[in-house]
């Protein structure tokens, strides 16, 4: 048995374990308790994935929340993004949330992601404020129990997202688009949501029901399937989402799965090109395209460690007009700032019809780079620090380097990011390359200095 599994992740990054041996119903209905106490909003929201345990622990902590007082707005089966688009765009500063969910995780976990009344996550001085009151139970339970309502605001959600993009020119298009849900959330929303923009829609792993047909994670390696079918049905699309559809990725026309790092590549694309220019934020991981991009548009792209609520606080600071992770996370802040894979499918099929392209030609125009990334398993959380530490002694003093996530060398041909994970004893090792020798000779390189 793998040990990371034997575990319940609590860290300034969120809630995470397998159900019911590590996340049990207990530990989620007081953190219910515990985020009541921390959010000053009277109003609370929640929603949930379609894991076979989502909907019970949904109850948790609803529970827990209505024994502090507050109100809560039951949302169902709900995508992370629609939350976070409520909260800031409808409820401007009067609610907050909490979402059930094991995110990209297999199917044995599952998880909690909080939403502050910015409608963005909780950020690393927050969560730590949350998890004094859980480790201290300095929470407060109230005499009066608050109510329970239930919520439907995909409509408005949807609208959102069309306000901001030209339907219209999609709709001519009259796509035929498959899409990979996973039986997760986007089982209950994605096709309407393309249909709406006159696509024709092919669902596979359409049943919402949480037991995956595979790895949830939208891998290239978990994309066969989708490259098959659109294969088969001649579509002009596939899209894959994770379990609560924030990240996306995609394969093309020909079957050609170009990799979750080309999201925020193209979206970018889109939006310089076609609505805005103006500066891009992404993580260090993501892919150095961004800079191309970026160049050829005469703007800046700015980097940030790791986690989308980093990358979300550097947009606001900028007023950046897109951002996002390579790992098939978009953050588009004209609609709302967090990752959202509904938009990254607008996005995406908004620059197909401006440019009248298949999909694999407008890749095939953009410059090759190959990402590769790895994980070193270790005994504990300290030691993946100590071996990220050990890297930092290493490098010499001639190399290009950024120490804000671990460390980051930047080389003339490629680059390198070593870091500790916030949530398992991990190493995370991105490594990308002009090229795949590039990228292997990096990857060993690094992978023996660590196993040293
Ligand atoms: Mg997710």
């Amino acid at each position: 048995m793998n040990r990371i599994k034997n575990e319940l992740h609590i860290s300034v990054a969120g809630i995470r374990g397998i159900y019911p041996e590590f996340l049990t119903s207990e530990i989620v209905f007081n953190f219910g308790v515990v985020f009541g106490s921390y959010i000053k909003t009277k109003k609370i929201f929640v929603c949930c994935d379609t894991r076979t345990s989502s909907l019970s622990l949904k109850d948790s902590i609803i529970t827990g929340l209505l024994c502090t007082g507050k109100d809560v707005v039951d949302l169902g089966i709900a995508p992370t993004p629609e939350m976070g688009y409520i909260i800031e765009k409808v409820e401007t500063g009067n609610a907050a949330g909490a979402v059930i969910t094991g995110s990209h995780n297999p199917q044995e976990y599952n998880g909690i992601k909080f939403f502050s009344e910015r409608g963005t996550f909780l950020n690393a001085t927050e969560m730590q404020k949350l998890l004094d009151i859980y480790y201290k139970r300095s929470f407060t339970v109230s005499k009066e129990p608050g109510y329970l309502y239930s919520g439907k605001y995909t409509e408005r959600y949807f609208n959102g997202i069309f306000r901001t993009v030209d339907v219209e020119r999609i709709k001519k298009r009259k796509f035929k688009v498959v899409v990979d849900v996973c039986q997760g959330v986007g089982a209950v929303r994605t096709e309407n949501f393309l249909k709406e923009m006159g696509c024709e829609v092919i669902v596979i792993n359409k049943e919402p029901h949480g037991i995956f047909s595979h790895n949830p994670e939208p891998l290239s390696e978990n994309l066969t399937a989708l490259s098959e079918t659109v294969i088969r049905e001649k579509a002009n699309i596939g899209f894959a989402q994770d379990t609560d559809c924030d990240r996306l990725s995609f394969t093309c026309e020909n079957g050609h799965i170009p990799g979750e790092e080309l999201v925020v590549a193209l979206t970018t694309r889109d939006i310089l090109e076609y609505h805005k220019k103006g500066d891009i934020v992404v993580n260090l991981s993501t892919t150095s395209l961004i800079e191309d991009i970026a160049k050829n548009a005469g703007v800046y792209v700015y980097r940030t460690k790791i986690g989308e609520i980093n990358v979300v606080e550097k947009m606001k600071e900028l007023g950046a007009v897109i951002g996002g992770e390579g790992n098939g996370g978009v953050i588009f802040p004209d609609v709302h700032y967090g990752r959202d894979s509904f938009i990254g499918m607008a996005l995406i099929l908004e620059y197909m019809a401006y440019r009248e392209r298949e999909i694999s030609e407008i890749i095939e125009e953009m410059p090759v780079y190959v990402l590769l990334k790895r994980k070193v398993e270790v005994s504990d959380k300290r030691m993946a620090a100590e071996i990220v530490e050990k890297i930092k002694k290493a490098a010499s003093e001639k190399e290009q380097m950024n120490l804000e996530d671990g460390i980051k060398i930047i080389r003339q041909d490629g680059w390198v990011h070593i870091r500790p994970s916030g949530t398992e004893p991990i190493v995370r090792i991105y490594v990308e390359g002009k090229s795949k020798e590039i990228a292997e000779k990096y990857l060993s390189e690094f992978i023996s200095l660590i196993s040293s």
